[in-house]
């Protein structure tokens, strides 16, 4: 391992390794990048795969619309097939508080260029045959949202990393950050590298590595399960949310069902422990919205972790008073923002003109109070 570098890069997830390669495609020379366990190990690869543009505040719209924008042309970038497919997001409002939300939301992303369209349920019935609307209001769609392999993308942003030189250190955790007048130091279980830019993109482990830093950051592990079904002929093209069931279905390439929810009120910790309730209440809850998945076999369930800010939006950018030290994290659906948050990132730090709305995005909203939650998150 390199016992100095111009920037480490903490966390082997999706947006440690789009950093570490956007950074690299800068010209920025010298990176490393260092993960506990292996890539993709944390949440990032316990996600369900899914990219949308259907948010509620004017960041996330903007910086999942820069991801679908950069996600055209990826795989070829990359050189690798990332599963990427735009079968689209449909939304299903079961009240009117929920259509009226939803409607507001459509009315900014359409204001920002993003196509959701507004659906009738028998619009609805017609894209997703098999779907149950008696409990519907109203639903909306979006068909440039869609699916992406959370494995493939990671390594292939890692792989792309390498050719471009950098180091990437798996089972390598940090352990200590010497900092005096800036950062001096990355302490991991494999020796130190001396350094003057971290960038901290541990995802639901933010809070710990702040921690070593005497810091207090706003990134809680929210705990959430998933599970998938054997495989099926494919009947299923967008990834359908229910607001109602605080869920999400979808039908992966090879077949598979993947849904899941989370319990937004159960104390935030780590907790990789998967239950009999969630697999009993997800089964019903998929049933009640898609029939014909009753004798449909589940093959597999886990958990993982959102880690999740309180306003649900990305903390991205520079912690005031501590030079060198940046922070890529925070959101609860961060795969799907990880495109544009490496780029962002990049442009950020090699003071470039910022592609997505990073100075909004800063964690010194936190202490201003300028909070605008985001009301889509399931
Ligand atoms: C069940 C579930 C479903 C989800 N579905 C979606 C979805 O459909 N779409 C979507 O966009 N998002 C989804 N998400 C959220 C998404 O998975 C995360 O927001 C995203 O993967 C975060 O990426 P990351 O790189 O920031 O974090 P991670 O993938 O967690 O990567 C952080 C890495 O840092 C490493 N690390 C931590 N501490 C240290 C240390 N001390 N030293 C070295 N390395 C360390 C970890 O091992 C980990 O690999 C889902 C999450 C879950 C749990």
């Amino acid at each position: 391992m390199m016992d100095s570098a111009d920037v480490v890069v903490i966390g082997g997830g999706s947006i440690g390794c789009s950093v570490a390669y956007n950074l690299a495609k800068t010209g920025v020379e010298n990176i490393v990048l260092v993960e506990k366990n292996f890539l993709a190990s944390g949440a990032t690869g316990r996600c369900a795969a899914g990219v949308r543009q259907q948010w509620g505040t004017r960041e996330n719209c903007l910086v999942a619309k820069r991801s679908i924008e950069l996600l055209k042309d990826l795989s070829v970038e990359l050189d690798a097939e990332l599963d990427f497919r735009q079968s689209g997001y449909l939304l299903i409002a079961s009240n009117e508080e929920e259509r009226d939300q939803l409607e507001t939301n459509m009315e900014l992303q359409n204001s920002l260029g993003i196509p959701t369209k507004e659906l009738t349920l028998a619009e609805a019935e017609d894209l997703v045959p098999y779907l149950d609307t008696k409990d519907a209001k109203r639903a909306f769609f979006c068909g440039e949202d869609g699916h992406l392999d959370p494995f493939k993308t990671t390594f292939a942003y890692a792989r792309a990393a390498e050719r471009l030189g950098v180091e990437i250190n798996t089972h390598t955790e940090v352990t200590d950050i010497v900092y005096k007048n800036g950062i001096e130091q990355v302490v991991t279980k494999r020796g130190s590298i001396s350094t003057d830019l971290v960038v901290n993109a541990t995802g639901p482990g933010t809070k710990y590595i702040g921690k070593i830093l005497n810091l207090d950051h706003p990134v809680e592990p929210e705990r959430h399960q998933i599970l998938i079904t054997e495989p099926l002929e494919n009947m299923l093209g967008p990834m359908v949310i229910s607001f109602q069931h605080n869920s999400y279905i979808q039908q992966v390439p090879h077949g598979g069902f993947i849904m899941g929810y989370g319990n937004p009120n159960e104390p935030h910790y780590v907790n990789y422990k998967h239950s009999w309730r969630f697999l009993d209440n997800m089964a019903k809850k998929a049933v009640q919205q898609l029939p014909v998945l009753e004798d449909v076999r589940v093959v597999r369930q886990w958990a993982g972790h959102y880690g999740i800010s309180p306003d649900g939006q990305p903390i991205l950018g520079t912690v005031p008073g501590y030079d060198g030290y940046y922070l890529a994290c925070g959101c609860g659906k961060g795969f799907m923002f990880s495109p544009a948050i490496g780029e962002g990132m990049a442009k950020l730090i090699t003071g470039k003109e910022l592609s997505i709305p990073i100075e909004k995005m800063s964690i010194e909203r936190f202490e201003s109070g300028e909070l605008i939650s985001e009301p889509a998150v399931v």
